[in-house]
């Protein structure tokens, strides 16, 4: 159990478009638990995603949520910044054989899941059919020499064997026991990107001393693979709490293309920001 003063939470959006009012929603779940515990609320930029994130959307991103009425405990972590420890991450579980290079295209990686009798799925689609798993080490040698580029992926029954069973809480849900085989190898870098969500997300919550994971209940599926990551890594192990998602008159998610929802066409519509944040579910 977490103490109330210990509460910290963290808002962590991506700046590859505008915030549109399900990021308000997060947003305010997150700055509300904080604040409400008397603890503290951190802000995030996941900025990884080279050619998608960019400084101009960043600085949007800052803009709308001071508009909002949001104020951050602490400075503003940008994870570009964040390189050196997702790369000495990365060499931990590589010195535990954890890692493997994966030199498929997505292409290979269909076409082989189309080939295959059995081609189980997790939460974030078809799982990666191992084509690389086996690869010696001279084959590895040579493809990276020649200059191939690859993703690192876990080897996921070794990882889960290294744990043993987990679980996690999610504070509206109860207990969650993790299920290692439903997430097959996860790519944890990136052949464009020397990290991915999963390694980034995981550390730097550690990072920054996050006890109360907020977000939505759509990264609800992905919570056993950062579980696995901490254990494997030695980091502390906070609460989280996936919230439900806001969802149009349709019933549909909010995404970023809702460009009529976003904070910036609100706020040209000439909304207060009390009114965008009832909108977003937390009437003053
Ligand atoms: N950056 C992620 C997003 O914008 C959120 C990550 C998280 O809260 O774990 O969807």
């Amino acid at each position: 159990m977490i103490g109330d003063q210990a509460i910290v939470t963290r808002f962590a959006p991506t700046p590859s478009g505008y915030l549109h009012l399900g990021h308000a929603h997060a947003a305010l779940f997150a700055w509300r638990a904080a604040r409400q515990a008397g603890g503290r609320c951190l802000l995030r930029i996941e900025d990884i995603d080279g050619p998608r994130c960019t400084p101009a959307f960043t600085a949007a991103i800052l803009d709308d949520l001071a508009w909002l009425g949001l104020d951050w405990d602490g400075p503003v972590l940008q994870q570009s910044t964040r390189m050196d420890a997702y790369s000495a991450a990365l060499d931990r579980l590589s010195a535990l054989d954890l890692l493997y290079p994966c030199f498929c295209t997505r292409t290979e990686i269909r076409a082989e899941i189309a080939r295959a009798v059995r081609a189980p799925h997790g939460p974030e689609g078809p799982l990666y059919p191992g084509i690389c798993r086996n690869l010696s080490a001279d084959a590895h040698e040579t493809f990276i020499t020649e200059g191939r580029p690859y993703a690192l992926r876990l080897h996921m029954a070794r990882a889960a064997d290294l744990a043993g069973p987990l679980t996690w809480t999610d504070r509206a849900k109860g207990e969650v026991a993790i299920e290692p085989e439903k997430h097959g190898d996860v790519v944890l870098a990136r052949k464009e990107t020397a990290t991915s969500y999963h390694l980034a997300v995981t550390l730097d919550d550690a990072h920054q001393g996050v006890t109360l994971v907020t977000r939505g209940e759509d990264l609800f599926p992905m919570t056993g693979v950062h579980r696995l990551l901490q254990a494997l890594l030695g980091l502390p192990v906070p609460v989280w709490h996936h919230h439900s998602l806001l969802t149009d008159a349709e019933g549909a998610r909010l995404a970023k293309r809702s460009d009529a929802l976003s904070l910036r066409a609100l706020r040209q519509a000439g909304k207060s920001p009390a009114q965008v944040r009832a909108l977003a579910g937390f009437a003053d």
